[in-house]
């Protein structure tokens, strides 16, 4: 049986944490698929199609990544591609509490549901989305904290 992890997250943007947790992972699972969650009543700051098709290009490389979306439950999600992992990348002690309590509850409603963790490595451990998306507000340059084939100029439609 094939293990497929579910990476699972808004990825809104993709970041040089994300692309490394993904990364890390590829030896411990034969597919990886970024799963990007989405809420239809909630706005994002990048179109969901952008966010699919950065991630396809950051991981042209290899085949053993999919990126995928989804709206509703991950258990879910899971379920319908067969997998029995999900992978979380873990930055700070706040990242455990709140990792803890959605890995439990999702174990609880699928027990055959594993989450796997991976620590951030320390250079990525201040990169977030959030943040990211603060520094383009304010028309700063967010390259550092990008994968290497997302640029500037990929984002520069999508900032106001
Ligand atoms: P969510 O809204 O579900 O937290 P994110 O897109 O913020 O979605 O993050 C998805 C996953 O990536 C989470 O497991 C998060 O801990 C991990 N992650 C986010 N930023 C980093 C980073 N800088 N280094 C490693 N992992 C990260």
């Amino acid at each position: 049986m094939s293990r497929i992890a579910v990476f699972p997250g808004s990825f809104d943007p993709f970041t040089i944490g994300h692309e490394s947790i993904v990364r890390r992972a590829l030896p411990l699972f034969d597919q990886v698929i970024i799963m990007i969650g989405y809420n239809s009543e909630k706005r994002s700051f990048f179109p969901l199609e952008k966010r699919v098709e950065w991630i396809e290009k950051v991981f042209s490389d290899t085949s053993k990544v999919t990126v995928a979306t989804h709206e509703g439950l991950t258990v879910d999600f899971c379920r319908k591609v067969n997998s029995n992992h999900i992978l979380r990348g873990l930055r700070t002690a706040a990242d455990f509490e709140y990792e803890r309590a959605i890995a439990q509850v999702n174990k609880k409603m699928e027990d055959d549901l594993e989450t796997v963790f991976l620590l951030t490595t320390p250079e990525h451990t201040p990169v977030t989305s959030t943040i990211v998306r603060d520094i383009l507000r304010h028309k700063g340059d967010v390259s550092m904290f990008l994968p290497s084939n997302i640029t500037m100029k990929d984002l520069a439609d999508y900032v106001g």
